[in-house]
């Protein structure tokens, strides 16, 4: 009798496991609400830095942290493209898209230039309305690797006349550019769009209550290629989180049933490529708010809805730490109110206005930076910084540091650059790294992400919970 119970137990559990497999197989989890959400150039540092930074200026511990560190599944992943162990974000973009590796600059296009669908491809034959949402240009990187395919991302005529050919419900950006910012070609492209049925707004409000099956929503600052940064905005500037928040309104009314959302915070990028790391933290910080709003959505609708946040590379190789010392002084970096970009207007309006004495400039790095009042500065480095005045300011030799994104005042960067040394906040680069990403993943579905490696697999898992499958080739 013992020994016919000792048999009939492993065909007994056998039992449950098999049933178990076929229950787990039947009822794949669908998510029937996808948010990705992608940081640009957010590496593991900033998010880190960003804590940081938040708890010295006095946060409370809870305040203090970013809600994406608190899910429940978290890893890294490699950026690599398919050209270069250094990806820009044209190729990062295209492989958290699509699932395949693309050369650089190359927009939803594989190595072999081969067009590949997108996850709004997937939602479109899913019956997922979408949404795609950046703080940046419409027709940038980031947002054109989801219906774009372009060898050169930098053919902004033709970019611009795909993206207004996609089929995605919802697009907001800050504005339409090509690579001058003109705008006159924003313009015209937005002229196109509306006879091509887009609805276009201005306001948030609007575009979330609109009827249209095609709404773009800009930023009312036509002819920026960015809006403000978070660290300069005034009250009633447009923000990140107005573009998530009618985007979230928009989609709950038109598309109860399901929707695909992808919202970027291009901005850090730009931040991160002028080695600033203030304004980059309080813009990671500014995207946090809508992954807040989208987290008021999840706990709506907590077995249906999926919230994928990603890096899509780091920028600037930025160090918490450095100098052979054990300190981290980020006290030094929180008195800093504007960007390095607002700094570089303030000091040169100081200049044309005729205003440029080295007690104004000084006047002006104090308010703005806290330099020679909350953050004491030496005899040397008050030399230092005088001696840059001198001979770029004054003299205007060598007074240009020039980032991807910006053409900046040399004393503005200098004077930002000597904060950073003093809280020992330190960069390797004003482009991008081959340093591996962070991924954050709760919701359905979210244990399919624990053995995700490298960035093509995170839209492989996002297809597969929306019933559909990628890569595949167009
Ligand atoms: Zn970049």
């Amino acid at each position: 009798m013992k020994r016919k119970l000792l048999v009939a137990v492993p065909f007994f559990l056998a039992a449950i496991v098999a049933s178990f497999a076929i229950t787990r197989c039947e009822s794949q989890p669908e998510a029937k609400y996808v948010f990705y959400i992608i940081g640009d150039g957010m590496g593991i540092n900033q998010v880190r830095g960003t804590e940081i930074y938040n708890k010295t200026k006095g946060m409370s511990p809870e305040e203090a942290q970013l809600s994406f560190t608190q899910f429940p599944v978290q890893g890294f992943m490699t950026s690599h493209s398919g050209t270069s162990y250094i990806t820009d974000s044209a190729a990062a973009g295209t492989a958290l898209a699509t699932g395949v590796k693309a050369r650089n600059d190359q927009l939803g296009l594989d190595v072999n230039e081969q067009p590949h669908a997108s996850l709004a491809d997937i939602a479109l034959e899913q019956g997922y309305k979408s949404a795609i949402v950046s703080n940046v240009a419409a027709n940038h990187a980031t947002p054109t690797v989801f219906f774009v395919h372009q060898s050169n991302r930098k053919d902004y005529e033709d970019v611009t006349r795909q993206t207004i050919e996609c089929k995605v419900n919802f697009l907001a950006g800050s504005s339409i550019i090509d690579e001058k910012d003109n705008a006159p070609f924003g313009e015209r492209w937005i002229e196109n769009a509306k006879q091509e049925g887009w609805e276009v707004f201005r306001s948030a409000s609007e575009a979330a209550e609109s009827d249209s099956d095609r709404v773009m929503l800009l930023a009312d600052t036509l002819a920026r290629e960015t809006m403000r940064y978070a660290i300069d905005c005034h009250d009633g500037d447009f923000r990140l989180k107005h573009f998530t928040d009618a985007a979230i309104k928009y989609l709950k009314r038109k598309a109860p049933e399901k929707f695909f959302m992808m919202i970027e915070g291009g901005h850090i990028d730009y931040a991160l490529h002028n080695n600033d790391a203030a304004a980059s933290f309080v813009e990671i910080n500014d995207m946090n708010e809508s992954v807040k709003a989208v987290l008021e959505f999840y706990e709506q609708h907590p077995d249906e809805t999926l919230v994928v946040v990603v890096a899509d590379h780091e920028t600037g190789g930025l160090h918490l730490g450095g100098y052979n010392s054990y300190k981290l002084s980020m006290e030094k970096l929180i008195h800093q109110n504007v960007s390095m970009e607002q700094l570089t207007t303030q000091l040169r309006h100081l200049r044309a206005t005729g205003r440029g004495t080295w007690e104004n400039v000084k006047a002006q790095l104090t308010e703005s930076l806290g330099l020679w009042d909350e953050v004491a500065v030496t005899p040397e480095e008050d030399k230092m910084l005088h001696q840059i005045y001198q001979r770029s300011y004054v003299e205007g030799r060598d007074n240009r540091v020039v980032s991807l994104y910006a053409d900046n005042e040399r004393l503005a960067y200098e004077a930002i650059m000597l904060l950073a040394k003093k809280a020992c906040v330190t960069w390797t680069t004003m482009t991008h790294t081959g340093a591996p990403v962070p991924y954050y993943v709760k919701g359905v579905g979210a244990e399919s992400f624990v053995d995700v490696r490298d960035n093509t697999d995170i839209p492989k898992r996002i297809a597969k919970l929306m019933g559909g499958s990628l890569p595949r080739k167009e």
